[in-house]
């Protein structure tokens, strides 16, 4: 028996030459592009656009493997957080984060998407980090919990989501490929037609990557984990940091800013009497001047084992005033959902049936 192909980890080329190899009209190719990257739809039969016969040739050539929504989560602030089981039983969360106006609309609602199942860099703080890597997601695992998270905004605040980030339990550039062709598709006129300005991807420093994504002028806005200002605290905590310093970011950066002419954002957690002395405020507004930039300066939510603490707001207050001082663009983001466990480094799923590979004790990896 032949292989059946996963449509929904194929881009938007690659449902133009399934359709293409079928002998069937382009069209057909931009409605199965809508049942699995607009409509979300689970299985063949649900296209009742298409054929009976087209639905059945369909499933003989080719499956879906879409994210299943397993439970959901709701915090005190709106926070939503919802698990998704994948084909193989694998697990990962996305969480929505409504702000609202002060009448209590919902202004901009944001979806934190996973790209991965677990990851690698172990970064010490960090619940994912410490569950190990899995596997990555393809295209059609990403854009489905997006798709997920918009029907509940839908549902919960009549209207769509605005803004999406590639944080979630994962390093979006270590699956470099499937991310930025999910970006592209929820980009698309086709799909949400989300403007590339509200999609931003956050990464720990891969440099290699951030190259290429400036060199294809990638139109998303592109955030740094950084979360140390200097190589000796950011090697204790983030171990990538051993084979990609701040050097090698600081250069890869500049390229950046010199082909992009775009801002990047820092974001950096701030650990109690570990990062969030004066000096640290003077490194980190040093690293601010390198290319033009803002800091998101982020509350920490302990996590269990975790020795780093978040800091105190007499300490936070000392910080933000000596960045501003400096001249750096810095706000202050209270992590949202900590009582479900959606804060920034708490996702991490438990139930995981074994422990992922991690790069912690100290193994090089290849980036
Ligand atoms: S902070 Fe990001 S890169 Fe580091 S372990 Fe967690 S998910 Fe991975």
């Amino acid at each position: 028996m032949t292989t059946r192909i996963n449509l929904s980890a194929c881009n938007k080329l690659q449902l133009d030459e399934f359709c293409n190899e079928l002998d069937l009209p382009r069209y057909r190719a931009d409605q199965l592009f809508q049942w699995i990257y607009l409509k979300n739809a689970g299985s063949f039969g649900e296209m009742t656009n298409l054929s009976k016969a087209l639905r059945g040739e369909f499933e003989q050539r080719a499956e879906l493997r879409g994210v299943r929504q397993t439970s959901v989560s709701r915090s005190k602030d709106g926070t939503t957080k919802c698990l998704f089981r994948l084909h193989d039983e694998k697990l990962v969360e996305a969480v929505l984060i409504p702000e609202f106006f002060d009448d209590g609309v919902a202004d901009r609602l944001t979806v934190c998407v996973s790209s991965q199942v677990g990851c690698v860099f172990g970064c010490s703080f960090c619940a994912t980090g410490r569950m190990g890597f899995f596997r990555n997601l393809t295209i059609g695992e990403i854009t489905g919990q997006v798709l997920s998270m918009n029907a509940i905004a839908e549902a919960e605040y009549g209207k769509r989501i605005t803004n999406i980030v590639y944080m979630g339990m994962v390093e979006p550039f270590h699956n470099y490929a499937p991310v930025v062709d999910s970006a592209e598709i929820l980009c698309d006129p086709l799909g949400l037609n989300l403007s590339p300005r509200r999609i931003t991807i956050s990464t720990v420093g891969l440099t290699r990557q951030i190259r290429t994504y400036a060199d294809e002028k990638r139109p998303w806005n592109l955030a740094i984990s950084l979360h140390a200002a200097d190589d000796e605290k950011r090697n204790q905590i983030m171990p990538i940091n051993e084979t990609l310093n701040l050097a090698a970011l600081r250069q890869v950066l500049v390229h950046y800013h010199r082909t992009m002419k775009q801002p990047v954002t820092y974001e950096y957690l701030l650990f109690d009497q570990f990062n969030d002395s004066p000096d640290d405020a003077r490194n980190l507004a040093a690293i601010a001047r390198w290319i033009p930039s803002k800091i998101n300066i982020i509350m920490y939510n302990s996590v269990e084992g975790v020795t780093l603490q978040r800091a105190r707001e007499d300490r936070l207050n000392r910080f933000m005033s000596e960045l501003t001082n400096l001249g750096a663009r810095a706000t202050v983001r209270r992590s949202r959902g900590d009582d479900i466990d959606a804060g920034c480094g708490q996702l991490a799923i438990r139930d995981q049936d074994s422990q992922g590979k991690t790069i912690a004790g100290r193994q090089k990896v290849q980036p």
